[in-house]
């Protein structure tokens, strides 16, 4: 039995070593495989020359002089073809990393990656968007279509990052899809590269730094614990962008002559608009904190009443006004019309999204049952659909039938009532 204090020493020396053994690999590491491929192609062409000479040196050997030639030639060709394909590869590995790079860094996902954090948390909500792409540029590592070495020099730094800031997000979303038996495989690709990374790290780090001090995998992770609001930061885009540098959104809403609401004003669709897509702003959950009380209303003029019963979103509370209260400055999406087979719904965030595809001209609308609570709201309908109900009413929303029909495209802040009814 060994000692306490020479096991110590023992496991000391023994780290040391690994420690050593891992920074000269890490050194190797640049132009390591290029290096192997040279010292073989090398071999082959001594190896030929040497098959090749020494029957003339040594006559007794039994091949043939054609014959080392032959073999020779053989060797030769073998090896330029293996050169040529390890050269396409690099180039495809390349043509991988550019694609997936163009991807990580588009509009839509520098979108999605701003989305995926609240309060420096990551966004249950949203996350799921990132960690998919981070996941296949895992499986393409995996599957051997990027190196590893490729995905520490470019994803690296997000990759090992997302993954853990988002561990116990993982854990939940994992129990979410399958509650039964949360589901090991989902983003196990992404839970399988983010040691190997960070163990890549520390031995590029290790090798690279000339104090001696050897960093750990607790120094990494006291590093990514303390930088991790930083980090969050900067993938948020900036709110307060400079409008004159902005790009300004897409136009995808105009206000027309109605042909729903006969003599009225109506929203018409500028472009085609796909399904799902979303068309503009609608009311977020905050929204419905600031509710303006039903007392409240009772003391205003009947023009005001009038346009708030007609403009306003209304709950058994109050209403949600218009903001700075001001009925001269109703922003275009306050004039969608109700159609009881309407084109647009909302999306989890509670802004309008088109539920089918919608071409260009079509008069954009949506069933205000999908977000209407007050309950002395009633208006008649004419919208003239198949399944119109002719009197649109505050408590639709709670019809079994009608929850059961439009649930998914309900606002989220009458779905999350829904949930504590049932
Ligand atoms: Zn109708």
């Amino acid at each position: 039995m060994v000692a306490r204090h020479q096991r110590n020493r023992i496991q000391q020396k023994a780290s040391e070593f690994c420690w050593r053994a891992r920074r000269w690999r890490a050194r190797q590491r640049l132009g390591s495989l290029n290096a192997i491929l040279y010292v073989i192609f090398f071999v082959l062409l001594v190896g030929g020359f040497i098959v090749v000479v020494t029957p003339l040196l040594y006559r007794s050997l039994c091949l043939q002089v054609s014959d080392r030639a032959v073999l020779f030639a053989g060797l030769l060709t073998g090896a330029i073809v293996w050169w040529q394909g390890h050269l396409i590869r690099r180039q495809m590995e390349l043509g991988t990393t550019v694609g997936l790079y163009s991807e990580w860094n588009s509009e839509e996902m520098l979108q999605t990656r701003g989305a995926a954090w609240l309060d420096n948390r990551p966004n249950p909500d949203k996350i799921e968007g990132v960690l998919e792409f981070l996941e296949k540029v895992s499986t393409f590592e995996k599957e051997g279509f990027i190196s590893r070495g490729l995905i520490w020099d470019t994803f690296g730094w997000y990759l090992w990052r997302y993954h853990f800031y988002c561990k116990n997000v993982i854990e939940e979303k994992r129990r979410e899809w399958t509650p039964a038996v949360p589901d090991p495989t989902l983003y196990q690709d992404l839970e399988r590269l983010y040691p190997k990374l960070v163990r890549m790290e520390l031995a590029e780090r290790n090798c690279r730094q000339s104090s001696g001090n050897v960093l750990t995998e607790a120094d990494i992770v006291r590093e990514l614990e303390e930088t991790k609001v930083k980090f969050i930061e900067g993938e948020i885009p900036e709110r307060d962008q400079n409008p004159m540098t902005k790009a300004a959104p897409k136009v995808r809403i105009e206000l027309g002559p109605s042909r729903i609401h006969k003599g009225g004003v109506g929203v018409f669709a500028v472009c085609d608009i796909e399904n799902g897509q979303k068309i503009c702003d609608g009311l977020s959950e905050d929204d419905f904190k600031d509710l303006v009380s039903w007392e409240q209303f009772e003391r205003y003029d009947t023009d005001l009443q009038k346009k708030i019963m007609a403009f306003c979103v209304g709950t058994p509370d109050g209403f949600v006004p218009p903001i700075d209260f001001d009925f001269n400055k109703l922003s275009i999406e306050w004039y969608l019309n109700h159609s009881c087979e309407g084109n647009c719904g909302f999306n989890d965030e509670g802004d309008f999204v088109a539920i089918g595809d919608v071409r260009e001209g079509e008069e954009l609308s949506y069933d205000y049952g999908l977000v209407e609570s007050n309950p002395r709201f009633s208006m008649e309908c004419t919208c003239g659909s198949r399944t119109c109900r002719h009197v649109i009413t505050g408590n639709d929303w709670k019809m079994r039938n009608f929850f059961l029909k439009n649930r998914e495209h309900m606002h989220p802040h009458l779905r999350r009532q829904l949930a504590k009814f049932s």
